[in-house]
């Protein structure tokens, strides 16, 4: 960051923009406020009332779009129901737009041309990519130590179909040669599909749906799902069983989450690169 700060005279800045109490949101903006301090990133949260009107949500949007020393943009999701999240992502510049969530940014990724691709299925790809780099001695049961490409050529199976996890992530399993098969609620045999997973993302919400007979041995298994039980943090997947069968597992929490902040952060640098370079171009 040091590097990209003094090239350019400036910091890169990310801009949150909250609307409510939700504690969860809160406490998701500060962290990744946390996170860029850490790395060099500016960041500005602006903390809007439930009941903020419409037109005055969308003209700090366009303040933001329009202010230069901003390169990131996050409305933080869920929105008040007087506020569109459709309406919102419509208007956002998508070259702000960190989230990946936009039309232009999600058509970006379908037709895979260069664009910001989704915080959370980008964390995805990178903690599979991290299981197939073999630390110095080789990996378990010898052969080359160095990195291996776990996702070409294999099976992937992803749960849940959302816009912000399944669907892009199949995408981006799909862009690296995997073949995808999504399931969602209507799925009639979901212990079929994801037996056939050598890797397995679940993104769905519901605690420990995923159990060790429905797990292929050797998988690697990615867990997205954060559901609050009790006042703790469950994830989709059954860790305790499944983590026997599993080749790599990732826990819940500690795992998808802290990932997706460090892509935000990675995605605010991609954007100030790209609009500081364009200017310079
Ligand atoms: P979402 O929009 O609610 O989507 C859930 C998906 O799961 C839907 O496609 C739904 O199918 C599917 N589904 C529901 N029940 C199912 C079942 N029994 N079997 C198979 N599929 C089922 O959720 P989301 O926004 O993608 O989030 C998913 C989970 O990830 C949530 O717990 C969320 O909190 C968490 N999350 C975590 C992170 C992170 O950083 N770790 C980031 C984002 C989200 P239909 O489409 O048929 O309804």
């Amino acid at each position: 960051m040091s590097e990209f700060t003094e090239r350019h005279g400036i910091a890169p800045c990310l801009a949150a923009v909250l609307a409510g109490d939700d504690p969860a949101s809160h406490a998701y903006v500060a962290s990744k406020a946390k996170a860029a301090g850490r790395v060099g990133i500016r960041s500005e949260t602006f903390a809007l009332p439930a009941d903020v009107p419409a037109a005055e949500y969308f003209d700090l949007i366009d303040t933001l779009n329009r202010r230069a020393d901003v390169h990131g943009i996050l409305p933080q999701l869920p929105l008040p129901p007087q506020i569109a999240a459709d309406a919102v992502f419509a208007r956002l510049n998508p070259e702000k737009d960190v989230d990946g969530l936009t039309p232009v940014n999600m058509g970006r990724l379908a037709l895979g041309r260069p664009g910001i691709v989704p915080c959370t299925p980008l964390g995805i790809i990178a903690l599979i990519d991290s299981a197939g780099v073999s630390p110095a001695g080789g990996p378990p049961g010898g052969g080359l130590a160095g990195h291996h490409d776990l996702i070409a050529g294999r099976e992937a199976v992803v749960v849940g179909r959302s816009n912000i996890v399944g669907k892009p992530v199949a995408l981006l399993l799909l862009a690296r040669h995997a073949t995808v098969t999504i399931c969602h609620s209507r799925t009639p045999d979901l212990a079929a599909q994801t037996r056939r997973a050598d890797i397995l993302v679940a993104a769905v919400g519901h605690p420990h749906l995923i159990r060790a007979a429905m797990v292929k041995p050797g998988a690697v298994v990615i867990d997205v799902g954060l559901t609050r039980v009790d006042g703790k943090i469950a994830g989709d997947v059954d860790f305790d069983a499944v983590r026997e069968v599993a080749g790599a597992i990732t826990p819940m929490p500690g795992g998808t989450g802290p990932m997706t902040i460090a892509m935000v952060l990675e995605n605010t640098l991609t954007a100030a690169r790209r609009q500081l370079e364009h200017d310079e171009a």
